[in-house]
């Protein structure tokens, strides 16, 4: 398969051309110049190439061994772990009095792609510790801030976050974990998690479990849950390691892909915890993190199908099949290159318009990030209306568009030497984890749409439309008319919602993932819209700017249509879906 390399070039033109980032009057902003944006995603690119996508094989291959309660990562990992570390990489945006280098989240987004597309389960043990650094940051007191966030910084302990239980999935109202007061303020927590993502592992001496448990009082339901700090090996204040805490893994998972991390069952037998945030506001406390665990995972969904787009690219360019329509492209060899085949072109273009395109709504919403903890109420709005879109189309997209690059290697796609199947199965929990799809979708429609009457969602709209018919109309009269089609088509998704959703709410429920979609295909014509602008006044090569005009058009052309057909959708209701008695099926 084609090594992975970095896109750095795209990086910086979604950064610099397009987000125009060192233009923005945001602290931390300042000094985010080309020169030192490239050297650092140059660098980042280059420890992804170099280390971590050699061991994207060797993980799957291995996956994690559980021997006495102990896992053992696949070779290489460790070492890998330690340059990660040890180069900065895990405290990118972390404050620096944690020992971070306190860059904006948007470089922390940034940075964190071409490690993701070069080994997605390595990832993960560093990604879930900025989760539980930016929970405990948000959420802690001093003393637990001393103590834990320096270590979580720099990966010299890990974190985990433990909602799942075998009885309760998506409605974590029956959460049974226990967590039981004691006289010193700390609690005994009893009872079983699984799923838990890096949950037990040898790359750090210590794990931090955040744990959703239900504490005395608090009733039942999601009301009455509290998180927890549950560390595996207990500390004083000063760091030191003491007693191996009541937990342990008693299972790892057997699973489809992402077999380098360790998917353990977590068993909790009175284990000391400590209260994070306030009693029974375990949930309030979870979703003040949700953006940024959803924006990670739809980072996931087309960083993974970068990588393997790229290894489709290289292989349509090198094996040899049939000649093409309009004459040989190779006379002198055998047959011409996949490449010259229309139908390779257009895996090859769904694969390049979706990834770019992906990329530049990712950073996009990082940036959105980035201004809502500066205190921009408007843009944590925004954000907050785009996370499930940009989590579930990007990672529902990612995984299609993995398959499309495993159909331009026809059956040796389907082989396991060829790499691109472990890309394939790698991709698909994205769409699972973190809120399945399907809850993201009924979370857009059933919360976000209709949140403080409907203002974000309008505020969207207005600034869409506004593109188009200001900046945008530059590009020529018919450029952004699939934009245009696909925005109405977006605004009467909403209106039959309204119209329907309050007398039936089943209604809405029938449509929400189609309403997703047909947001998420406006989301990245507007990013490629956005892209088409820049092409016609950036530094790059007229080459690279050709081929972005050329691949704007594409998406829209290809792409946005589908909007209507949502819509469609979305107006035949609940009745044809409904039609049937459970019994019938
Ligand atoms: C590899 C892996 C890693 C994971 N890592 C972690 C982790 O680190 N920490 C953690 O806590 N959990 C983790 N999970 C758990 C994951 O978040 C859950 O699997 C996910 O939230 C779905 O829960 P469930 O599997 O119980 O499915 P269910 O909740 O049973 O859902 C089954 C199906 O029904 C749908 N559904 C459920 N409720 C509704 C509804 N009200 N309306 C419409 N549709 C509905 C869902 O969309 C889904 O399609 C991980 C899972 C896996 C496989």
């Amino acid at each position: 398969m084609t090594a992975y390399a970095a896109p750095v070039r795209d990086q910086l033109f979604i950064l610099h051309d397009m987000l125009r980032i060192e233009t923005l009057d945001l602290p931390g902003f300042g000094d985010l110049d080309r020169d030192f944006t490239s050297s650092i995603l140059e660098e980042a690119g280059r420890l992804a190439a170099e280390v971590l996508a050699p061991l994207n094989a060797v993980g799957d291959r291995e996956g994690c061994r559980l021997e006495d309660g102990v896992v053992t990562t696949p070779a290489g990992f460790r070492d890998a772990f330690d340059r990660m570390r040890e180069g900065g990489w895990t405290a990118i945006d972390c404050r620096e009095e944690d020992g971070g280098q306190g860059l904006p989240h948007l470089i922390h987004t940034a940075v964190q792609e071409p490690f993701v597309s070069a080994n997605m389960a390595f990832d993960m043990y560093q990604g879930l510790t900025h989760g539980a650094y930016s929970a405990i940051l948000r959420h802690g007191d001093e003393a637990q801030k001393a103590l834990y966030l320096p270590r979580l910084a720099s990966c010299e302990w890990t974190g985990t976050m433990n909602l799942t239980e075998p009885q309760c999935g998506t409605d974590l109202g029956l959460i049974r974990t226990r967590a039981e007061p004691q006289d010193d303020g700390s609690y005994r927590l009893t009872g079983q998690k699984i799923f838990i993502s890096s949950g037990e592992h040898d790359l750090a001496d210590n794990i931090i479990h955040l744990v959703l448990a239900r504490a005395p009082g608090g009733g039942e339901g999601t009301r009455g849950l509290s998180l927890f700090i549950v560390p595996k090996v207990l500390a004083d204040a000063e760091g030191t390691l003491g007693a191996r805490n009541s937990l342990r893994a008693g299972k790892i998972e057997h699973k489809m892909g992402i077999h380098g991390n360790a998917t353990c069952v977590m068993d909790f037998d009175g284990a000391t915890g400590f209260l994070l945030g306030p009693l029974h506001g375990g949930m309030a406390a979870m979703f003040t993190m949700m953006n940024e665990a959803r924006l990670g995972v739809g980072l996931q969904g087309y960083a993974v199908a970068e990588t393997a787009y790229q290894a489709a690219r290289g292989y349509a360019r090198e094996r040899l099949q049939g000649r093409a329509i309009t004459g040989a492209q190779n006379p002198g060899g055998p047959a011409d290159p996949l490449i010259v085949h229309p139908d390779i072109r257009r895996l090859l273009m769904d694969q390049k318009s979706f990834v770019e395109g992906a990329r530049a709504l990712t950073y996009w919403g990082a940036l959105l990030f980035d201004r809502a903890s500066r205190g921009d109420d408007a843009a944590e709005a925004l954000l907050s209306l785009m996370i499930p879109v940009i989590k579930a189309f990007l990672t529902d997209k990612g995984f299609e568009m993995a398959v499309a690059a495993q159909q331009v290697f026809g059956g040796h796609g389907y082989i396991e030497e060829s790499g691109v199947s472990q890309l394939v199965r790698d991709a698909r929990i994205a769409m699972i984890y973190e809120g399945t799809n399907g809850v993201q979708a009924l979370d857009l429609v059933g919360r976000k749409l209709a949140h403080d009457g409907g203002k974000a969602f309008t505020e969207y709209l207005a600034l869409v439309r506004g593109f188009i018919e200001g900046p945008g109309a530059a590009l020529g009269e018919d450029f952004l008319a699939p934009l245009s089609r696909g925005l109405d088509d977006l605004q009467a998704g909403a209106m039959y919602f309204l119209e329907h959703g309050t007398k039936a709410p089943e209604e809405a429920m029938a449509g929400a993932s189609d309403f997703l979609h047909l947001m998420g295909h406006v989301a990245l014509g507007h990013m490629w819209g956005l892209a088409a602008v820049a092409a016609g006044t950036c530094n790059e090569s007229e080459a690279f700017c050709d081929a972005k005009r050329a691949t704007a058009r594409y998406y829209l052309t290809r792409h946005l249509p589908a909007t209507a057909l949502h819509l469609a959708r979305i107006r035949t209701g609940a009745g044809a879906m409904m039609a049937l008695p459970a019994e019938a099926f």
